[in-house]
Parts: structure tokens; sequence; C-alpha cells
């Protein structure tokens, strides 16, 4: 891919997001190139109207506010403040895979603070909750889900968001299922994989207005 065609596929995962509820007026995407500069789209863009010229280029030192020696293979950061996985975490309670997809980000951890990741040590903090997983809820503030690319980090901020919004609302007629451990180790088998990731993106992206 060229750096416009890039650029241009990190555009469409932030409208998609914003299409989709889960990014609103703040809330990023990031993606790291082989040569260590970080693509993000400007604070102060539309992201129902982004364009190739909201995205910049950073440098890793910028970079280290959103995650401080970042894993080597995670190259996407997908930063959002979504409703329904966030309601969860106002209420305390835990995120539980009850539908397939869901359990590609289970078990997820949470950042115990509502702070911004504006400061090392809440980077530190985030980082250190994050550990190896793909995916972390921060407490009464949002989600970050990461990736080997783009499409990743998008589809598993969606399949999480997407679980929280049916947990949220099973609960509210009754008790959840759960899956169990041998179910969530069948959904991970079947389920991570590349062309049902990028079939979920081209989904979202086949709606993008
Ligand atoms: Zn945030």
């Amino acid at each position: 891919m060229s750096l416009v065609e890039v650029k241009q596929q990190l555009v469409d995962c932030i409208r998609m997001l914003e299409q989709s509820d889960i990014v609103d007026y703040n809330g990023h995407c990031s993606l790291r190139l082989d040569d260590g500069h970080i693509l993000i789209n400007i604070g102060s863009c539309q992201r129902s109207r982004l364009t190739v010229d909201d995205i910049c280029t950073i440098d890793i030192e910028a970079n280290q506010i959103e995650g401080r020696d970042m894993r080597a293979e995670v190259k996407a950061i997908v930063h959002a403040h979504p409703k329904w996985s966030t309601f969860l975490t106002m209420a305390g309670q835990r995120y539980e895979p009850v539908y397939a997809q869901g359990s590609l980000v289970h078990p997820i951890p949470l950042l115990d603070s509502p702070n911004s990741i504006n400061n090392r040590a809440m980077a530190d903090r985030l980082a250190a909750t994050l550990g190896s997983r793909p995916a972390a809820l921060m407490k009464s503030h949002g989600a970050v889900t990461v990736g080997k690319d783009i499409v990743e980090a998008f589809v598993l901020a969606n399949y999480l968001e997407e679980n929280a919004y049916r947990q949220y609302m099973a609960l509210q007629i009754g008790e959840p299922y759960v899956f169990t451990e041998e179910e969530i180790e069948l959904c991970r088998e079947k389920l991570w994989n590349e062309n049902l990731f990028k079939r979920t993106w081209d989904h979202f992206h086949a709606k993008l207005r």
C-alpha cells in the first residue's frame, strides 16, 4: 500500500467508527509505519468528514504518550469512547462474552481510572493494564484496541462494543448467558481469522456515506 492508501485506510477506519457511534468528537486511531513514524488523526478534525489531510505524522517520542514501549507486533491503535462498553465499567459490571465475536477480546483488562492518557504515568498504567491483550477498557472513559493492522484494531473495537451492547440489553431482561471457556476457545479458533476480519471491515466500509 502507498502512504496515501494507508492514510485513506486510517481515514475510513475513523469514519466507520464515527458512523457506528464508537468514536465521537474525541478519539483517534493511529498506525505505526515501518520507519517508526506514527500516523494519527489531528485532534481538532471532524471525524465524520475526515480526509487524508486530517492525518498527521508524528515521531515515536510523541507516540509514547499513547503507549510507551509499544509491543512490537502492535501496529495500529484505536482509542474511543464507546457508550455501551463504558456503561459496563461505570456500573462495575464485568465484560462477559455473550456473543461469539465478543469473546475475541475476553478476558478484557480494566484500567481502574477515568483519567485521560496524557502523561507518562497514565500511559504506563494503560500499557501495564493492556499487557499482551488485544483490548482494554478504561473505567468511565472508554476503550482501546490494538492490532497488527488497522483492520484488526477496527474490527476488535467493533466486536467489543457490539458485545457490550448485547450484554447490556440482555441484562435488562434477565441474566445473560455467558459463553463457557470451551465455547470461547472454539470461537477464537474459528473467528480470529484475517478473512473474517476483512469481511467485517468490508461490511462497514460498504455503508460509509
Ligand atoms: Zn479518551
